[in-house]
């Protein structure tokens, strides 16, 4: 069975790790490089970007986490993870850092505040069946998208919304928390090698 690891320093965890197990996958919490080197795949779950890039170097686990996303782990983060996988940021804090592996440049909060986040169905490339159901809660967009990544998913204005770099993948919505675990489904089973 392939073991997929949530890092666990801050956002909804919980939800991902739920979307694993109903993925057939066991998930496990990460938060040390121990347990970072016992994974096959790697979520990095939505929350604030901020916080868990803070976190992550409080935690000595900044440079480990860059290092073994560059080095092919396969890396799955929605809304605050895609900003953190993402090569270069606006609107971030003053001197906010990323993981980076995603050659694209993401907009933190794009549709404004809180208030502003709604659902809605999206069409994903390599997922059959209907519409996803797509959660979006003060999330970014990607704005631009270097030749490297595949754009995955845009909304109906045309703003980018997924994509895929190799080993790593990103999402602006929250699948987790509509109950939508098809994405985590196509990053376990076509992205994570047991
Ligand atoms: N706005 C948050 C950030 O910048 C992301 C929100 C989310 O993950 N739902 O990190």
């Amino acid at each position: 069975m392939k073991t997929i690891g949530v890092l666990a320093f801050q956002g909804d965890v919980r939800e991902h790790l739920a979307a694993v197990e109903a993925s057939g996958a066991k998930g496990v919490e990460v938060r040390t490089a121990a347990e970072l080197a016992q994974i096959d795949g790697l979520i990095l779950p939505g929350g604030e970007s901020t916080t868990i890039s803070k976190l992550a170097r409080i935690f000595d686990m900044f440079d480990p986490l860059k290092a073994t996303i560059a080095s092919g782990l396969p890396t799955f983060g929605t809304c605050a993870g895609l900003i953190l996988l993402a090569d270069r940021i606006l609107d971030g804090i003053d001197g906010q850092e990323t993981f980076g592996g995603l050659d694209v440049t993401v907009r933190r909060n794009a549709f404004g505040h809180q208030t502003e986040s709604f659902e809605t169905n999206l069409a994903f490339k390599g997922i059959s069946g209907p519409d996803l159901v797509a959660a979006f809660i003060r999330a970014p967009i990607i704005e631009q998208v270097g030749p490297e990544a595949e754009v995955l998913a845009t909304l109906i204005s045309g703003a980018v919304v997924g994509v895929r770099q190799k080993s790593i993948l990103g999402i602006s919505f929250h699948p987790e928390v509509t109950g939508e675990f098809r994405v985590h489904r196509f990053f376990i089973d076509s992205m994570v090698s047991a």
